[in-house]
């Protein structure tokens, strides 16, 4: 009798990078940032790319880099997410916003819309776009969380409700997966050297009146023992290699990219 538990799984070479020629690869919030880098390092590989952002300046920007689609969607928007295309095999859920305030003052509007394009845009969007890859019987699912999926801040409710909820969603997905050859999985920067982040370090160092280089290093990197913002190219690295050859075992699992943050 076959023992199904030890027959061999054909393993790739090692050192084979992430293949995607043939993939279809769809970003969101891939106008900026993390985004943009993933949707940089997607087409490199080969994947035809679907950028999705409500910036259309950058969202074109980057579609016309890549070689891809540019769609100017507002993901708050569920009946806009129902005009994005179907045959996706990479989904990557990366589009956020952040708003600081004490819970007894946060906005209840702000706290709704956060939770709608960070958490129900990325279920709209894997309710749309798994059909395919299980029919394909190969896909990927990469949820750009945050160490904030895994850690809780004062002041940031609404962003850290919803990228645990991210998370949650993630592992549900994994689950259901795979029987289809689809993972999913989730990321989770530290602070990242974005547009959003280099804003918010030029404005505390106005409000505090302090050096930029003192918000840095005492205000967002004071719980990090790797003492530099992560670049948004090793964010999409590690995406690319969650999509490659030797990622297949990984599913349900949230990679922490916090520069030891969580370990401590
Ligand atoms: P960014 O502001 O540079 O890019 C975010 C992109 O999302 C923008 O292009 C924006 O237009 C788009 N977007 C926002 N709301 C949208 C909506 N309703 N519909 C369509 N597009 C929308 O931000 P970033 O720093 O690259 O962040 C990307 C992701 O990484 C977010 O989910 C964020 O929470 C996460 N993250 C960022 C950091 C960091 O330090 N920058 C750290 C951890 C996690």
């Amino acid at each position: 009798m076959t023992n199904t538990s030890r027959t061999p799984v054909p393993a790739p070479p090692p050192g084979a990078g992430t293949d995607l020629t043939g993939r279809t690869a769809l970003v969101t919030g891939g106008g900026s940032g993390i985004g943009r880098a993933c949707a940089l390092a997607l087409a490199r590989s080969g994947a035809a790319v679907h950028v999705v952002d409500r910036d259309a300046e950058t969202a074109k920007a980057v579609a016309e880099a890549t070689g891809g689609e540019a769609h100017v969607v507002d993901l708050a928007d569920p009946g806009a997410i129902d005009l994005l295309p179907l045959g996706i095999d990479v989904l990557v859920n990366n589009a956020g916003l952040q708003h600081v305030a004490p819970i007894t003052e946060f906005p209840a509007e702000r706290f709704e819309l956060i939770q709608r394009v960070m958490v129900t845009a990325p279920f709209l969007l894997m309710r749309r776009t798994l059909p395919h890859m299980y029919a394909g019987g190969w896909g990927r699912v990469v949820n750009v969380s945050s160490v904030h999926g895994l850690r809780a801040s004062a002041y940031k409710s609404a962003y850290v409700a919803a990228k645990h909820a991210l998370e949650g969603l993630s592992k549900v997905a994994a689950i259901e997966g795979a029987p289809f050859g689809v993972t999913s999985n989730c990321v989770n920067p530290g602070y990242v050297r974005t547009p959003l982040v280099e804003g918010q370090i030029r404005d505390q160092a106005t409000a505090h009146g302090i050096s930029e280089g003192d918000v840095l290093a005492d205000v967002l990197l004071a719980r990090s023992p790797v003492k530099r913002l992560l670049e948004p190219e090793e964010v999409a690295a590690a995406v690319l290699w969650l999509c490659g050859p030797h990622s297949g075992y990984l599913t349900g699992a949230s990679l922490p990219l916090d520069g030891g943050w969580t370990a401590g």
